[in-house]
């Protein structure tokens, strides 16, 4: 697997590459890589002649107060399982190959989307993400790009961006990788000490006793969020953040259960703040 420190590298290569002939896949992450980001370069690797993984823990989507310094890293593993899941090349920038010391451009949807769900506790969060994504599809150039339905936001919100700015690539949604106990795959699950590993089961509790009322022909959404709210409440160490049944596209909120309705979390347990999700309908790839 090759390592790109530089975007020069980067460009170098898939230019290399195209006039080969391969299709490029690219799947962003920041890194502490897991079964899920796995199963995106898995897929990648199905969908395209040459998978390029990014690992870069992006600044500008950390507000102020939250866990950039203490967010989880490790290289060495994570080129480990990128080459053992045939990933070609890891692109892996120092902030200063990303963002000259005085940057100032970033890329911001202008409407409600980026406010609703975890837009309403991290304000600045999906201007960083479709920042850097954005820089990413720039020096890439691929033609198929993988997200996890796992931040299922920012998977509608990539989507947006694509189609709004005529960014020619598709975007693959990818499902939600859980533990076997049930808990979706998220880097921050290190964060947690026993006690609350446990306690963090009360968000997929929630999302699996959710489909089950919807599988019995409930097409509430409030009723839905009361039950789920309720799934999570009777955890101690769990505090809400907010739980939504919301449009799959516009990310604003609905009365009714339809198809294609995201019915999305997030709570802190202690002081990590973890989300899950389903779509009603279940998820289309
Ligand atoms: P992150 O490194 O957390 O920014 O995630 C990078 C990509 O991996 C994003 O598209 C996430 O949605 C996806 N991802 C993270 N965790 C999971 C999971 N448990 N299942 C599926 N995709 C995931």
């Amino acid at each position: 697997m090759i390592v790109a420190k530089t975007i020069a590298e980067v460009r170098a290569q898939v230019a290399q590459w195209k006039r080969e002939g391969f299709s490029v896949g690219l799947v962003p992450t920041m890194g502490y890589l897991h079964e899920g980001h796995a199963s995106l370069v898995d897929k990648a690797r199905r969908m395209c002649g040459k998978v390029v993984a990014s690992d870069f823990v992006n600044p500008t989507q950390f507000g102020p107060n939250e866990d950039l310094e203490a967010y989880p890293r490790d290289f060495e593993r994570d080129c480990a399982l990128l080459e053992e899941h045939g990933c070609d090349m890891v692109f892996y920038p120092a902030v200063g190959e990303m963002y000259a010391p005085n940057a100032a451009t970033y890329v911001e949807i202008q409407d409600e989307m980026p406010k609703q769900l975890c837009g309403k506790t991290r304000p600045i969060h999906f201007r960083g993400v479709c920042t850097v994504v954005s820089k990413l599809f720039n020096i890439v150039e691929p033609d198929y790009a993988f997200f996890g339905q796992k931040d299922a936001q920012q998977l509608a919100i990539i989507r947006r961006m694509v189609r709004d700015l005529s960014y020619g690539i598709e975007v693959v949604a990818c499902p939600i990788v859980r533990e076997a106990d049930g808990l979706a795959r998220s880097s921050r699950n290190t964060y947690l000490n026993p006690a609350e590993r446990k306690a963090a089961l009360c968000l997929s509790r929630a999302v699996f006793r959710g489909q089950e009322l919807v599988g019995a022909g409930e097409r509430d959404a409030e009723k839905l969020v009361a039950e789920m709210r309720a799934v999570i409440e009777a955890e101690p160490l769990a505090r809400i953040d907010y739980v939504s049944a919301v449009d799959g596209e516009t990310m604003l909120p609905v009365e009714e259960l339809t198809d294609g309705v995201l019915a999305a979390m997030a709570v802190y347990i202690g002081k990590t703040r973890l989300i899950d999700n389903f779509i009603v309908g279940g998820l289309k790839e």
